[in-house]
């Protein structure tokens, strides 16, 4: 957490020590209060009071002092409920916090570890788990609150009746102990289990939603139906039987408190004066109201940290990812080669696993050229464009930018993110948004720097301009989630006017092509030819990508140069 939640942090707890504060003088006040309604003799014991009375009759004190009293309650009231509006609003200000760094980590971590991430636990992590992480938060704090009261209280009914208050106190936090050591570990797994079972239904959802059309053709509604159910009802029933053990406890003792009290009333009233056996019971019954809810929030409170725990992990191990955040650098400036790209003995193996995916790439690409990728499904194309496109760093060797190394150990010049600029790709999986053709072109760009000419252009190279111009809406069609309402071949057009629009130096098209007839590729890598980028096309056709400058074939990891 920041400087600035430590400082509100710490406004916090002088203002809960305040509030307790307030809560010991409204209950050390009640005490000549009850003393002096049950016996106005008492007032002569007060010297203030008694001082009084020699100007005013003795009826005429009690209102005055009646009035002081509920003072004081209101003043304690009103510090209480600044300091739960403020606990609230805290524990918000800080799961936003948490909230937004734990985005900017996965935005800005490693593409490398990024792959490994899954969807469905990040969506979790940044939704659900973040409400209960700042549950969790306020919760902690509530703890502190509720003990700092107890604390006070417990200050004046040692004061005022130790050896009732010691043993009253003592059988409540036996009984609350108990229920702890019984509860502890079925809440925590409670508490696991609850975020595992959100993480499964949103895997589930998403999956079966992307697989609508196979669910439909196998008929496996129930089969899926079945699996949502299983999980939903768990996930309920945990959170219902934890919510039961954090709440049950206080009916219990309420009904507890009240038979403690008529014996309490029988014990005292049969060797004392009624009057002060009344008076007795008001402070007792007076103080349990105040410290027994307070009590009874410590197990609430601690309970709901237990179920929150595994939430918390959840959000902590994305909040605590150590990305060097390098943000969006302002005014980054653009660096692209001007003579040549350069692999040295390159090769790479993803983290998880031992097989090198690449071997001893030696390759020289003068900028301007149009090179022609070509393998086998699995053989490394896309790792090899990945590389290039600096998401992945090589395990060995070396990438050269003209001379300067891609890599370079002290890497303080932001090369990566300058040269990343330069880039346009187009990747099999690309991202169709739910929005209009326009938009899509435009995908990352502030609406009032659209250039409609150019995104025409763009589109006209793609081969798509006429289907856009043909529309009833034109740019402002609307695309559905995920392109639904268009074919696979329009929405790919669509991904490749986008990168086009972008006009950078290097072009990278990973078989985005491969929805289309010959006949359309082939005017569109025309097209693109005479763009003057440094162009990469993974292709499946040979024919299509025979007038690039050369051609590299992928074998097993292995780069064979065919000029
Ligand atoms: P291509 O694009 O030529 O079809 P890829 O470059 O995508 O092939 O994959 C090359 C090899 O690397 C494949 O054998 C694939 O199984 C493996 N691979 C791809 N991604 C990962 C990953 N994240 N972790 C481990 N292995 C991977
Ligand atoms: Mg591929």
């Amino acid at each position: 957490i920041t400087l600035k939640r430590k400082r509100q942090l710490f406004a916090l707890f002088l203002l809960m020590i305040i509030s307790s504060i307030a809560a010991m003088l409204n209950l050390g006040l009640i005490v000549p209060f009850l003393a002096i309604i049950s016996d106005t003799n008492k007032i002569s014991s007060i010297p203030i009071l008694k001082y009084l009375t020699n100007f005013y009759d003795i009826n005429n004190i009690l209102l005055p002092i009646a009035f002081i009293f509920s003072l004081t309650t209101i003043l304690s009231v009103l510090i209480r409920l600044l300091t739960l509006w403020f606990t609230n609003k805290l524990a918000a200000g800080i799961g936003s916090d948490l909230s937004c760094k734990g985005f900017n980590n996965i935005l800005n971590q490693d593409y490398e570890d990024f792959i490994y991430e899954n969807s469905s636990n990040v969506i979790n992590a940044l939704t659900g788990a973040i409400n209960k992480a700042v549950n969790y938060l306020r919760y902690l704090l509530e703890i502190f609150a509720s003990l700092i009261i107890i604390i006070g209280l417990s200050f004046s009914l040692l004061v005022i009746e130790p050896n009732i208050f010691l043993g009253t106190i003592l059988l409540i936090f036996s009984f609350y102990f108990l229920l702890l050591i019984f509860t502890k570990n079925y809440l925590r797994n409670s508490g696991k289990i609850i975020n595992d079972k959100t993480i499964e239904l949103i895997k589930l959802t998403q999956e079966s939603t992307g697989a609508i059309i196979n669910i439909k053709l196998d008929n496996k509604f129930t089969f899926f139906e079945e699996l949502y159910r299983s999980s939903e009802t768990e996930l309920r029933q945990k959170i219902a039987l934890s919510n039961f053990l954090s709440q049950f406890p206080r009916l219990v003792l309420e009904g507890l408190a009240i038979i403690f009290i008529i014996f309490l009333a029988l014990f005292i009233s049969r060797d004392n004066a009624e009057s002060f056996a009344l008076g007795k019971l008001g402070i007792l019954a007076f103080a349990a109201q105040k410290i027994l809810p307070e009590i009874q929030k410590l197990y609430l409170g601690w309970s709901q940290l237990e179920i929150n725990k595994s939430s918390v992990i959840e959000v902590l191990r994305i909040v605590e990812k150590n990305t060097n955040t390098k943000k969006t650098i302002q005014n980054l400036i653009k660096f692209y080669p001007k003579r040549i790209i350069k692999f040295e003995n390159v090769s790479y193996s993803y983290p998880n696993a031992n097989l090198k995916v690449l071997k001893n790439i030696d390759l020289q690409i003068n900028i301007g050229e149009k090179i022609g990728i070509i393998g086998k499904s699995g053989s490394g194309k896309s790792t090899f464009l990945n590389i290039l496109m600096a998401l992945l760093k090589p395990t060995s060797g070396n990438i050269y930018l003209d001379n300067l190394c891609l890599h370079s150990i002290n890497e303080k010049s932001d090369l990566v993110q300058k040269y990343q600029l330069s880039i346009s790709y187009v990747p099999q999986n690309y991202l169709i948004i739910d929005g209009t053709v326009l938009e899509n072109i435009a995908y990352g760009q502030n609406p009032k720097n659209y250039d409609i000419d150019r995104i025409l252009w763009a589109a006209e190279v793609a081969q798509i301009k006429d289907f856009i111009i043909n529309s009833d809406l034109g740019l402002n069609m609307l695309v559905g989630e995920k392109g639904i309402n268009l074919s696979g071949g329009q929405r790919q057009r669509i991904a490749l006017a986008r990168a086009i629009y972008k006009g950078s130096q290097i072009l990278i098209l990973d078989e985005a092509t491969s929805s289309l007839d010959t006949n359309t590729e082939e005017i569109i890598f025309k097209n693109l030819y005479n763009l003057n980028t440094t162009t990469f096309i993974v292709s499946h056709r040979n024919s299509t990508l025979k007038s690039c400058d050369t051609i590299l074939k992928i074998e097993n990891g292995i780069l064979k140069i065919n000029n």
